[in-house]
């Protein structure tokens, strides 16, 4: 089965090939992430529904139209939620520091931002949203979630975006430094993807 993936993101595409290798059905372990460079690259989507499903589905929506007959295409739209700053980043985590999207200008922007927050109040969620469109049109969302703290400064070189700030719960190290094996049992991806594993089991 291959999904057509409505991102440029590469490191998003890598997370969800290993989970999909990593996925205990044989069923699963043949699903291919394919990128959307294959069908002439991601077209341009305004992320702009407020809703990290409203944004994935346009994303899914958008390359699908470049797709040929029979194709699957599947949208990740994700971002880290901040209590302190009443959900914010949230949808706007890709361009919190500008609309060129740069994850080291975002990075550095959080960390100022948070500065003075106290620990007791540096608690924070990633949340991502993996949407599918099938051949026929037909539609399927699956979230999930992650909760943990804001450390003061980044830790780790492993993973991208907001991950040497973010510590998981349960755990004394960020998501860069704890690296991909670990970050993929437990992350907010990796529970939207346990969700799609068991709808794909379910087509069977
Ligand atoms: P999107 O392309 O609009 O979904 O943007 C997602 C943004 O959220 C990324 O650019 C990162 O800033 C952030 N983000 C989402 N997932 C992760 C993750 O797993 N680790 C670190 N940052 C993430």
């Amino acid at each position: 089965m291959k999904l057509f993936f409505a991102s440029g993101n590469a490191h998003k595409a890598a997370e969800l090939q290993a989970l999909a290798d990593e996925s205990p059905a044989s069923r699963l372990r043949s699903i291919e992430i394919v990128s959307a460079r294959a069908v002439g690259g991601m077209p341009a989507v305004a992320e702009d529904t407020g809703t990290f499903a409203g944004n994935a589905r346009k994303k899914a929506l958008a390359l699908r139209a470049r797709l040929p007959a029979g194709a699957w295409s599947l949208a990740d739209d994700s971002g880290l939620c901040v209590d302190a700053l009443q959900g914010a980043p949230g949808v706007e985590s890709a361009y919190y520091a500008g609309p060129h999207g740069d994850g080291a200008a975002n990075l550095a922007k959080l960390i100022a931002v948070m500065r003075a927050v106290p620990e007791a109040e540096r608690g924070a969620r990633f949340v991502c949203v993996l949407f599918v469109v099938g051949p026929d049109g037909s539609e399927q969302v699956f979230e999930g979630s992650c909760g943990g703290q804001l450390l003061r400064e980044p830790r780790g070189g492993a993973g991208f975006g907001y991950d040497p700030l973010f510590v998981p719960t349960g755990h004394a190290l960020s998501f860069a430094e704890l690296g991909e094996a670990v970050k993929n049992a437990i992350s907010h991806r990796a529970r939207a993807w346990a969700r799609l594993a068991e709808w794909v089991r379910s087509l069977t």
